[in-house]
């Protein structure tokens, strides 16, 4: 029977989404998957819901009990039990589908019990999902995340690479401290029972593994910076590490960035650039997703759709920080955190902008040199810095990016006043010493922007097995 199958795409297997298919109807198939229902009929068959994550549907598979195995099996068959159906597409004279396939032959992999798997109620918690991430990719709510998560990693890919730009791999492990200090998990070989100390009673490090301080990743940018000095055109796509203690639902202690970094580029060239990628993203998800875009518009956040389409056919909101705290301060709101100029605007601030005022995404560029990070721009004000934060409606902060300082002086400058020592930025100062180009770029949250795209509510729910303070299971 086997060597009339047909359709064979998926390493001999047809996944769920090609059986959906109207023009499938009449071929023969080996499909395999996981059962979400069985419902027997007295007519002396069953109908059984398959699903392979291919898409968000199931197939609903006829059973007939002229099978061999239709007492001893088919009907101990319960959700989450793995199956494998020769047969042929046919089209459904059913409600709700246009195909289903009708078995062959139906052979069990394994059965799940229903007194133990953990999967058997419809309208679990988010939390008590999160207690068993290994099986939680089996729900709709987390199969959809996954494959839409997979489409925004594409899309991000594509953008990126019809540009030209050239994907580099900076380093996960990093002997460079300081740029976030007191932020990063340790990397290290030494027995934690017995550190060896250096004469004056400090850690030695020369012990350890590399010879020095390790630490995790919490930005390619530096690194970024030394290919695009070279290349021109870069981006960085990878895992990144924090250690601060936020227990929110936008942060997590290891999530994935993406880096660009623009040689011969200003801060208007950034926002320009960070404009159309979030847009270019937002669009290739409206298409390539609808199935679980419309699951998360009809069950997780009524506006989603409209939200994403809405955005994708207007111009984002450009204001500086001063004309923001502007706006702020004649608000009529009550801030928990109050507002000046000089403040690091706030979760309520930023929500506030993106939110209530503009209702759009907004782009706050020129911040105070007091509250960022030391590489960036001195503006000729000799206060504010060319940075640049893109707000989004309930995350807030979504990009965070700069234009860099390219001239000596002027950063070395800078690097005293926030009492970083120049020589151990060598490397970082010699870009600027031989042949320094103006040049910009900024960091995406992909989880930010999963969770934005979906509006799931916790940003432990749009990664697969999240970290975040006394969470790392699996
Ligand atoms: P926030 O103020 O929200 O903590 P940040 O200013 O520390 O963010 P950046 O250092 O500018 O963020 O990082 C760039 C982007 O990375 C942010 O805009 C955000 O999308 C994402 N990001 C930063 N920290 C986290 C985190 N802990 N978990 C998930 N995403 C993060
Ligand atoms: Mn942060």
């Amino acid at each position: 029977m086997t060597t009339s199958v047909e359709s064979v795409e998926t390493y001999t297997r047809t996944p769920v989404v090609d059986t959906l298919k109207t023009e499938n109807i009449g071929k023969i198939v080996r499909l395999c998957g996981w059962v979400r229902t069985r419902r027997d009929s007295k007519g002396g068959f069953s109908f059984i819901e398959v699903n392979d994550g291919s898409t968000f549907n199931s197939v609903q598979v006829l059973a007939e009990n002229t099978l061999p195995n239709y007492e001893n099996e088919v009907l101990k068959l319960g959700i989450g039990s793995s199956i494998e159906v020769i047969g042929s597409i046919v089209e459904s004279p059913g409600k709700g589908q246009t195909t289903e396939v009708k078995a062959q032959s139906l052979k069990v992999f394994g059965y799940a019990d229903p007194a133990t798997y953990p999967l058997q109620k419809k309208g679990t918690s988010m939390e008590f999902l999160r207690t068993i991430s290994h099986l939680r990719p089996r729900t709709n709510t987390f199969g959809a995340v996954a494959r839409v998560r997979n489409e925004i990693c594409k899309s991000i890919h594509n953008f990126f690479q019809s540009r030209g730009f050239v994907y580099v791999h900076t380093p996960i492990i990093t002997g460079s401290d300081a740029e976030g200090a007191g932020q990063m998990f340790k990397v290290t070989t030494l027995d934690l029972d017995k550190l060896p100390r250096t004469p004056d009673g400090a850690i030695d490090f020369e012990q350890d593994f590399f010879g020095k301080a390790t630490n995790l990743t919490v930005s390619g940018q530096l690194q970024g910076e030394m290919y695009a000095t070279a290349l021109s055109n870069i981006y960085t796509f990878g895992p990144t590490f924090r250690a601060e203690n936020s227990n929110t639902s936008r942060h997590l202690s290891e999530f994935w960035m993406i880096e660009p970094e623009m040689a011969f580029c200003d801060l208007e060239g950034n926002m320009q650039c960070a404009e159309e990628f979030l847009k270019t993203i937002f669009n290739d998800v409206l298409t390539n997703c609808p199935v679980d875009m419309n699951f998360f518009n009809e069950r997780i956040e009524k506006t989603t759709i409209e939200t994403l389409k809405h955005i994708c056919d207007s111009a984002f909101i450009r204001i500086s920080y001063t004309e923001a705290v502007d706006i702020l301060l004649k608000s009529g709101e009550t801030f928990e955190f109050p507002v000046s100029w000089g403040i690091d605007l706030q979760s309520e601030h930023e929500r506030y902008l993106t939110e209530k005022k503009f209702k759009k995404p907004v782009i706050v560029y020129d911040y105070p040199k007091d509250i960022k990070a030391f590489y960036m721009r001195l503006n000729e004000d000799g206060k504010t810095v060319r940075a640049m934060d893109v707000l989004v409606p309930k995350i807030g902060e979504i990009i965070g990016g700069s234009q860099r300082e390219e001239r000596l002086d002027k950063l070395e400058e800078r690097m005293k006043a926030c009492h970083l020592d120049p020589e151990e930025y060598g490397a970082y100062l010699d870009l600027r010493r031989f042949g320094t180009v103006p040049h910009a770029g900024f960091g995406l949250g992909l989880e930010r922007t999963v969770q934005f795209v979906t509006g799931m509510g916790n940003i432990r729910d749009v990664i697969p097995f999240p970290r975040a303070p006394k969470t790392a299971d699996f």
